[in-house]
């Protein structure tokens, strides 16, 4: 899914930063960069920035413009430091993140960022579905390239962590029908073990649902109670 994202850095001419947003990249599980009409090439001091992150540096791709950068992408947002430069719909980082997060697990998006001396052209922004800008001082707004790259890494970092939360948790409960399974055999081994008595069989099942219900029973939980279902099921059987 974070492979789908992709940085894009257009016109960047500081090779310095293009190793520190290989880092950032990186620390953030990203790591698809785009270089478009870079105006500088990859250097030693990119490797030495980029630290451990040589691999995203080795595996970028460069291209002449940012409409090849952002080809077969369903999702495009740019950054801008300058608020509501054009009239735009605007996301907060946090909200860009989580578009990032939800629309990559699709297919591929893009996160462009602009050149160090003048951002993206208003050309470049028409581009792109949304604008994002990290709300920084309003006197003093306009973060160095790898910075600005971190942050919107990070965000969709933590967009796409609670995702993970979630989607595990719906498939580690048993389905109703599974979680009806379990009860009917809970009742024939009771009723086998004669704990419940078949014509006055009270409340029992009722209470016991109710406990089960909200002990909020996990998939692997109902296979160990199956279990044991079973192996009582085979004593009595045995013994009768
Ligand atoms: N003087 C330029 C600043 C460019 S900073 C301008 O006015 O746009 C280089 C890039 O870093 C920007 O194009 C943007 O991609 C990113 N960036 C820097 N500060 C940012 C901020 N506050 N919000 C969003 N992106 C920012």
């Amino acid at each position: 899914m974070l492979s789908n994202i992709r940085v894009v850095l257009v016109g960047t001419s500081h090779p310095g930063n293009i190793g520190s947003v290989a880092r950032a990249m990186k620390t953030m599980g990203l790591s698809n960069l785009y270089l478009a009409e870079p105006r500088c090439e990859p250097d030693g001091q990119s490797v030495a920035l980029a630290a451990g992150a040589c691999d995203i540096l080795q595996s970028l791709k460069t291209v002449d413009s940012m409409a090849e950068a952002i080809e077969g992408c369903s999702l495009v947002i740019g950054t801008s430091a300058r608020n509501r430069t054009l009239d735009w719909p605007m996301l907060e980082p946090r909200q860009a993140g989580e578009k990032l997060a939800a629309e990559g697990s699709h297919g591929p998006v893009a996160i462009v960022f602009g050149r160090e001396n003048h951002g993206l052209s208003n050309e470049e922004l028409q581009r792109c579905h949304y604008h994002v800008s990290i709300p920084a001082n309003p006197e003093y707004s306009s973060l160095n390239l790898a910075q600005a790259v971190q942050l919107i890494c990070y965000e969709t970092r933590v967009a796409y962590l609670a995702q993970q939360d979630v989607e595990p948790e719906t498939e580690a409960y048993p389905l109703v029908e599974d979680q009806e399974r379990f009860f009917v055999h809970l009742e024939q081994t009771l009723t086998r073990t004669g704990f419940i008595i078949k014509n006055h069989p009270g409340q029992v099942m009722t209470k016991l649902r109710r406990l089960f219900t909200r002990a909020r029973i996990e998939s692997h939980e109902m296979n160990i109670l199956r279990g044991i279902l079973t192996s009582i099921d085979k004593k009595v059987g045995k013994s009768e």
